[in-house]
């Protein structure tokens, strides 16, 4: 039976609690426990898959087909903890469930209420998160304590606790230490109110990390320790990193936080050593790199670095993969309309990333056609890659008008069409083509190359495809359909071999980049960035030679 650390969060929210939830992970599977993740969000929406990215951030999509908070990202990233649907709920999740029983009669006569409908609903989440019979499931419980819609997630979680013997489940709470620079000191008063808020709930936690500015000293600990009814050894530092998330793992063993969990859950060998041999290399070996390359990302929702995070991610694993700093230059595709590709002057590489919506696909288009022309590193993912067949048809294959059916109806050229099995769906909420999808690599291709090997699985999250219709006209012309869904024939990859770097996918291969494992087409990409930086005329990616 799994052990299980639920984290919750105090004061402010986007404290990090999503990074340090999956950290611990990390952490535990260092020790060789096997954890499993999961996060619990109490807003309405069934899914974060109807909310712009400027809500919300990016959604981010598991192999199952689940459109999920952010954090599950984090999660994939630091440990191997296998995320499912069931790995997020929400309380519209959780409503709808208990009301579809109460439609169908199963609590027939009886009133359904919060406590015991919803709060048993939400127990039953925690079991499902908790797979693979892992040692250590992690639930991280949205929102900040205090708000009226995280109580019955708090109230199940007391009751969970309840239900197991002691030892067995764990509440770290994150905080906040705000630091008054008036008056020059840090703050314990938020977390004493906050800590007392949980407590009132009945939660009374074993951990607290404290996030700081400055260094948390022994007095403050100790002050914390009084008031929060916590030892001092159980209030942990954990500082804004300085230069990489990354680092988040490597400082909270520092602050002692592993062996005090491994204490705190009664698990085996409390005193030894976590091996973070090979992240504390890389982030040596990060703090060392000089070289740099510029890489612009041209999208819609630019102002906030959440709504592409795992894209922004993805290009640091594969800048250390290929050792350069990638330096981002963030640009909103309107402001291309407005001031002209002179934007793009200097950029060693330009990235399109998915998105919805008409506003700013012009400029996407000229920055497409700006980096085809002068040789500049492409990459188009999803959306990206749909304007980049759009580029292509209306400048090289002479389609004029040609557009994608999402934006035009009437285009005389629809090159990018709804899918098929997208016609009859009205509804807008977990309906597109989601999750892991085959692609078979036509052989000799930059992606063959790049992936070495010739059948992938990639992540979905789309309505619209290349259009099939069209498919001789691009081949005929020099444009190489370089992956197709062997069971569909949708066109996956699009590339230009002519081009020192030119791909469009249709799916999202920045949900499976690791910073050790970094995704083949990132890395790919951020090499040919490198060589144009270096004044270079080819991609620095392997060169094709001739296509089966
Ligand atoms: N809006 C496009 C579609 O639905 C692209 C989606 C995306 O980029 N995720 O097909």
């Amino acid at each position: 039976m799994a052990k299980h650390i639920f984290v919750t969060g105090g004061v402010v929210s986007s404290l990090g609690k999503g990074l340090t939830s999956a950290a611990i992970g990390l952490i535990l599977e260092r020790r060789g426990f096997t954890v499993s993740l999961q996060k619990l969000d109490p807003y309405i929406n069934v899914d974060p898959g109807t909310m712009s990215p400027y809500q919300h951030g990016e959604v981010y999509v598991t192999d199952d087909g689940a459109e999920t908070d952010l954090d599950l990202g984090h999660y994939e990233r630091y440990t191997h903890a296998r995320l499912s649907q069931s790995s997020n709920f929400t309380s519209g999740k959780i409503y709808s469930s208990v009301i579809a029983k109460e439609r169908r009669g199963d609590y027939l006569g009886r009133t359904v209420q919060v406590i015991p409908h919803i709060t048993d609903a939400i127990k039953e989440a925690i079991h499902q998160g908790a797979v693979d019979d892992v040692d250590v499931a992690i639930t991280e419980i949205g929102g900040t304590v205090g708000d009226i819609e995280s109580l019955p997630f708090l109230e199940a979680v007391r009751q969970f606790a309840l239900d197991k013997e002691r030892g067995e489940v764990m509440f770290l709470h994150v905080t906040l230490l705000p630091y008054l620079r008036a008056s020059g000191e840090m703050k314990t008063k938020p977390t004493q109110q906050s800590v007392g808020k949980l407590r009132e709930i009945g939660i009374q936690p074993d951990v607290l990390v404290c996030r700081t500015e400055q260094p948390m000293t022994t007095e403050m600990a100790q002050k914390i320790s009084l008031f929060c009814n916590v030892r001092c050894e159980e209030v942990i530092e954990e500082r804004d990193v300085a230069f990489s998330i990354y680092e988040v793992p490597v400082d909270l063993c520092r602050a002692g936080l592993d062996r005090l969990i491994i204490k705190k859950l009664g698990l085996p060998n409390p005193e030894a050593e976590t091996n973070l041999s090979d992240w504390n290399e890389m982030l040596q070996e990060l703090k060392e790199i000089k070289t740099e390359c510029e890489i612009a990302v041209v999208g819609k929702y630019i102002k906030l670095h959440d709504a592409y995070k795992s894209i922004y991610e993805s290009l640091a694993h594969a800048g250390y993969a290929n050792r350069v700093k990638v330096k981002l230059r963030k640009i909103s595709a309107e402001e291309v309309l407005v001031q002209g590709t002179s934007i793009l002057e200097g950029v060693d590489g330009i990235l399109i990333p998915g998105g919805f919506g008409e506003r700013g696909l012009e400029g996407k288009i000229q920055a497409i056609r700006y980096a085809r022309e002068n040789e500049i590193p492409f990459f188009g993912i999803c959306l990206g890659m749909q304007c980049a067949v759009i580029e292509y048809s209306r400048n090289q294959l002479g389609l004029a008008g040609a557009h994608t059916l999402e934006h035009s109806a009437h285009s005389p050229h629809p090159v990018i069409s709804l899918m098929a099995d997208q016609e009859d769906v009205d509804e807008k909420g977990g309906t597109m083509r989601l999750g892991a999808y085959p692609c078979t690599l036509r052989k000799g291709t930059l992606s063959h190359k790049l992936y070495g090997e010739e059948h992938i699985s990639e992540r979905h999250r789309h309505r619209f495809e290349f259009n099939n219709d069209y498919r001789a006209r691009f081949e005929a012309s020099g444009m190489v359909l370089a992956g197709i869904n062997p069971e569909s024939d949708l066109v996956e990859i699009v590339e230009l071999p002519e081009h020192p770097f030119y791909v469009g996918v249709q799916f999202h291969p920045e949900f499976k980049s690791r910073p050790l494992q970094p995704h083949p087409i990132f890395k790919g990409f951020v090499g040919a960035a490198l060589n144009h930086s270096l004044g270079g005329n080819n991609s620095g990616a392997p060169k094709v030679e001739s296509l089966a």
